[in-house]
């Protein structure tokens, strides 16, 4: 695997994994990119198909959804399809894999997620989801969690093929109050939700090393995070194959998170083990 990557890169990798070997408070934010190849497009990437004339900013907005709910709903539902049998990949399980060591190494990592997706949960991490849910629904007037045929998460990943091929596309309204049914994602231009917020903020504000990895730095607040953790003193590293704006970066690790994830945690785990 080293024999793959640049000289550069790994005297890098190597460098931060010095870093967080010597940390014991961790903050990670992950972003789309780290589920990019697990087959999960970014929104960055083009659309394709039925979508292709519509870019994922313009329909990730309540605007859209209040101007045309069929239209956003039918490409949650077209989403949720590309999505359903998507897996982790190694870049989810090596950090999996750090939070169940860390009560080893005696370190303390949040990971903090932007993804909608659950690839983290089902790689066996916890994380704090600062945008929602994919695959849970509320009213969009009540704001009632709907307990769906396609609120899956406490029915299992087996039934979401088989909720989603029935009745795709067809809006849901809400028992309660007659409101259509909305996925329980944050949109462009929305609230986070205030104790996944808090969490993060706290998290970032204490940790000694933030770690981002696949995110492109431009959705707000999350992007900020990176900027209070410098302040608070940590250093940043950011994993990800393409330039971003963020600017307080102290270690960049250009290259797909999938290959790079396992590489760090394994020389982190050779330092710890001395
Ligand atoms: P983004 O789409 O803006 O940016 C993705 C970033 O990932 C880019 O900078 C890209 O260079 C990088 N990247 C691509 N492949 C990578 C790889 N293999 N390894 C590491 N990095 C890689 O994503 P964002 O910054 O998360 O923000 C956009 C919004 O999109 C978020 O609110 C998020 O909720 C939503 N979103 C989520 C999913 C998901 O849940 N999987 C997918 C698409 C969009
Ligand atoms: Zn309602």
């Amino acid at each position: 695997m080293l024999a793959e990557l640049s000289p550069k890169l790994v005297v890098e990798v190597h460098h931060a994994a010095k870093l967080l070997a010597a940390s014991s408070r961790i903050c990670v934010l992950t972003g789309a990119g780290i589920s990019a190849e697990s087959g999960i497009p970014t929104f960055r990437d083009k659309q394709t198909g039925l979508w292709e004339q519509y870019r994922a900013e313009d329909l990730a907005t309540c605007t859209a959804f209040a101007r045309d709910p069929q239209l956003v709903w039918s490409w949650y539902q077209w989403r949720r399809q590309l999505v359903h049998n998507k897996m982790p990949n190694s870049a989810h399980y090596a950090l999996a894999q750090w939070q169940q060591d860390t009560e080893v190494y005696k370190q303390h990592l949040t990971l903090i997620t932007q993804n909608v997706d659950d690839l983290h949960e089902q790689a066996g991490s916890t994380a704090t989801h600062l945008h929602g849910h994919l695959w849970r629904n509320r009213c969009s007037q009540c704001d009632v969690l709907y307990n769906s045929p396609l609120d899956t998460q406490s029915t299992g990943q087996s039934q979401r093929l088989n909720s989603i091929a029935s009745d795709d596309d067809k809006l849901i309204k809400c028992t309660h109050c007659g409101g259509y049914m909305r996925p329980d994602i944050v949109w462009f231009g929305e609230v986070l939700p205030v104790q996944a917020w808090q969490t993060a903020e706290s998290a970032a504000a204490n940790c000694e090393v933030f770690i981002s990895i696949g995110t492109s730095s431009l959705v707000y607040p999350a992007a900020g995070l990176a900027q209070l953790a410098r302040q608070n003193g940590a250093k940043i590293i950011e994993i990800n194959p393409n330039p971003t704006p963020n600017t307080v970066v102290d270690i960049t690790l250009a290259e797909k998170a999938g290959i790079v994830m396992p590489l760090l945690l394994k020389q982190i785990d050779g330092l710890l083990q001395r």
